[in-house]
């Protein structure tokens, strides 16, 4: 949405001969004008060192989905200091606006300053959906951003769909995943913006539709005193850590494998994919894999091209960390087993047969 709304030429004041007819021009330019108002959405991406987050993708192909569904456009906002910011790499999106908004107190995340600035671009441009990708950060402090608009925020998104009028309904899961349920701001037209985050893997980074964006700086209001916390160093993860949100192919293992001296035998057919290994909770417990290579509830949240579940049983915890990937292959020796509901493709037998063999085949097929 530009900044001065024109309805186009079809009202032309010289048309105006009578003060009804021109109450009945303002009339409609401001149900045309309000109804634009209540279709703009905005996406507020996360970047980390000038790093634009796999996860914040996600939720800009959320944003132009909702957008289009509405018969709007969509913009971006990302928050850092300037000369930091890499808002100016989504330009080549299909997006109405990629804000930069920038300043020196925003060179480190605090809560204090993400909400006085994004509340400022907020109220100046007038966004109807405020959508974000459900990190930490996004955790921290978009419930406090929607609570200045009277909102609540509505979390971990899965799905968007219209309702029976049209206006947007939200799908949340509930008890772990066993249900789900649908939301939406009422009543409609809403005064306020609506709050949404999206859950990481509900929505695909390659549905992206390029084009063309106008870059905006914003720079906020912002003072020292009004941030109430100090922050420390950038969280370091261990030289091992891994991010298997943006790993294309995962070998998971499950209590299948029985003991740690064979998870080498995965850890090979991981190889022979050039997949990274993951793992369900009990063996991430056990200390057999990493903790942060656990997939689930607990865990990670991964959206591969293909997931390779060994030994995995598909409880709904391991389900709802998985359940992005676009190709699901399960090995599992009981063939009730849950994990082939979900299961692209399934294989019923024992591991401890069809992983060397699947192995040794890939490794032949390679050379
Ligand atoms: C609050 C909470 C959070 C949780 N978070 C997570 C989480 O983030 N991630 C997670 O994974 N779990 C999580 N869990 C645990 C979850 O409920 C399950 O207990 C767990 O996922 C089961 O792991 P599994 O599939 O490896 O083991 P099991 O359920 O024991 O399944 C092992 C499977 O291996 C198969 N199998 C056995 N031998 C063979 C063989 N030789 N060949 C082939 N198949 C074989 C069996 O048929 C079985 O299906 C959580 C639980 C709670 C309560």
């Amino acid at each position: 949405m530009s900044d001065t709304y024109d309805p186009g030429n079809d009202l032309l004041p010289e048309d105006i001969t009578s003060p009804d007819e021109l109450e009945n021009l303002m009339t409609t330019i401001n149900t045309v004008y309000i109804d634009k108002l209540n279709k703009s959405v905005l996406v507020v991406a996360e970047q980390r060192q000038g790093r634009i987050s796999s996860q914040s993708l996600e939720a800009i192909a959320a944003g132009q989905k909702l957008a289009t569904s509405l018969g709007d456009e969509c913009s971006v906002a990302i928050l850092g200091a300037q000369g930091g910011n890499p808002a100016g790499e989504l330009t080549r999106y299909k997006l109405n606006f990629v804000f930069a908004i920038q300043h020196g107190l925003l060179e480190h995340y605090t809560a204090d300053a993400y909400i006085a600035a994004l509340q400022q671009l907020i109220r100046k441009r007038v966004f109807a959906y405020v959508i974000f990708p459900h990190t930490y950060q996004v955790r921290d402090f978009a419930p406090a951003l929607a609570t200045r608009f009277g909102q609540v925020l509505i979390s971990d998104v899965i799905a968007i769909h219209a309702g029976s009028d049209g206006a947007p309904t939200f799908v949340r899961q509930l008890f772990q995943g066993k249900l789900n349920a649908d939301y939406r701001l009422t009543p409609q037209p809403a005064s306020a913006p609506c709050f949404v985050s999206i859950q990481a893997g509900a929505f695909r980074a390659s549905d992206l539709v390029e084009g063309k964006a106008s870059f905006d700086t914003f720079v906020p209001a912002l003072a020292a005193d009004q941030i109430r916390t100090i922050p420390g160093d950038p969280f370091r993860e261990s030289a091992h850590t891994v991010d298997l949100s943006s790993a294309a192919v995962i070998v998971s293992v499950g209590r299948g494998i029985r003991e740690r001296e064979n998870i080498p035998l995965v850890q090979a057919l991981a190889d022979a994919l050039g997949a990274e290994l993951a793992a369900s909770r009990p063996i991430c417990d056990a200390g057999w894999v990493p903790i942060e290579r656990q997939v689930g509830s607990s865990g990670q949240t991964v959206s591969p091209k293909l997931y390779l579940a060994v030994g995995i049983s598909g409880a709904i915890q391991h389900l709802v960390g998985m359940k992005g990937a676009k190709t699901v292959i399960a090995i599992n020796k009981d063939e009730n087993a849950p994990i082939f509901e979900v299961a692209d493709y399934g294989v019923a037998g024992d591991l401890f047969e069809i992983v060397p063999a699947l192995t040794k085949a890939i490794q032949a097929a390679k050379t």
